[in-house]
């Protein structure tokens, strides 16, 4: 690794955690990985911000920290999902800039894109139309991050660039019945189902959006290999280009689980936006691509999330 002092923010995230692991296990690992909680350091708060960056000088900062959830938590909260995910990112951008920080990549998500965007969607389908209105609050807040970046790259010649993941899943995610993204949200819904021998379980929509998935330690390898390219993208997909229904997904983890009674849809929820593929070949051209395939990586975040029950969120 050619970076001493790595931040990760937001360590403790599913994200986060797996970059960690990833730096950690690497052959050539960094002398210093950084972390903070949050209530070590606020990220929404300027000038603690600005204090840690000028007494720790990290040479590379991967940017992990967000408020996340899924369709329902973006929905109703979307004051604190703009104004923190704006902060904490604008906040830590400017501080890195000032503090000579080498190297910043900047975490995203493929929400930032149009929700009628060409499927797949390639890179340069931001801005071309309007958004997703679910998740609209966090993507804003994401598209600055993402174009401060830019500026900041264009402006000042530092190294910031983006990295925009598919839908994620892995171990450490959030397992909220409600608040939580599909994949968590249905591996929690059918184990209970299981356990208390009910008969069905209900899927939130139609069934018939379709969801492209990437393993966390999938990402977490792309992420290290971005921030090894001396040229790289200012913003790239990461997934896996590869994309199912909902009720098949849902088929799926109902297998993984072992439920083995109905499936309902409620259509009262919302389906959110119809498709959400990504084109993969920017990064696919720079020598990255996924490892693990969905069947096996269900199986696996399954596994873990029966192992730690205790800890899960
Ligand atoms: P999105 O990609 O931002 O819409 O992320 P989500 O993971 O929250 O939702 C993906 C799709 O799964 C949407 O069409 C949801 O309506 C559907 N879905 C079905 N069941 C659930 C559930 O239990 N939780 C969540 N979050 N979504 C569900």
């Amino acid at each position: 690794m050619n970076y001493q002092k790595i931040f990760v923010a937001g360590h403790r995230g599913m994200v986060g955690s797996a970059l960690i692991r990833k730096l950690q296990s690497s052959p050539n690992p960094p002398a210093e990985i950084l972390t903070r909680t949050r209530d070590q350091l606020d990220l929404c708060d300027q000038a603690a911000v600005d204090d840690f960056f000028a007494t720790e000088k990290p040479d590379c900062v991967l940017f992990a920290a967000a408020k996340v959830g899924g369709i329902h938590a973006n929905a109703t909260y979307p004051a604190e999902f703009g104004y923190e995910n704006t902060a904490m990112a604008m906040n830590s951008i400017h501080s890195a800039y000032r503090h000579q920080t080498k190297r910043f990549l900047f975490l995203g998500s493929t929400c930032i894109y149009p929700r009628n965007a060409p499927q797949p969607i390639p890179e340069d389908s931001l801005l071309t139309s309007p958004l997703e209105q679910t998740n609209e609050a966090y993507a804003l807040a994401k598209i600055m991050g993402l174009k401060l970046c830019q500026y900041y790259r264009q402006q000042y010649g530092v190294m910031f660039h983006s990295a925009m993941p598919t839908n994620l899943y892995g171990p450490g995610d959030n397992y909220h019945s409600e608040n939580s993204h599909v994949i968590p949200g249905l591996i929690r819904r059918f184990h209970d189902a299981k356990l208390s021998g009910a008969e069905s379980v209900t899927v939130w929509g139609s069934g018939n959006p379709r969801r492209e998935f990437l393993h966390v330690d999938d990402l977490a390898t792309g992420v290290l290999h971005l921030i090894q390219l001396s040229d790289p993208p200012d913003w790239v997909n990461v997934g896996t280009g590869t994309d199912l229904r909902i009720a098949d997904l849902a088929q799926k983890i109902a297998t993984v689980v072992g439920f083995q009674g109905k499936i309902l849809q409620d259509t009262s929820k919302p389906d959110g936006t119809p498709v959400k593929r990504t084109n993969t070949d920017l990064i696919n051209s720079t020598g990255w691509t996924p490892k693990i395939d969905l069947d096996q990586g269900l199986q696996s975040t399954y596994a873990d999330f029966v192992a730690n029950q205790e800890t899960i969120r």
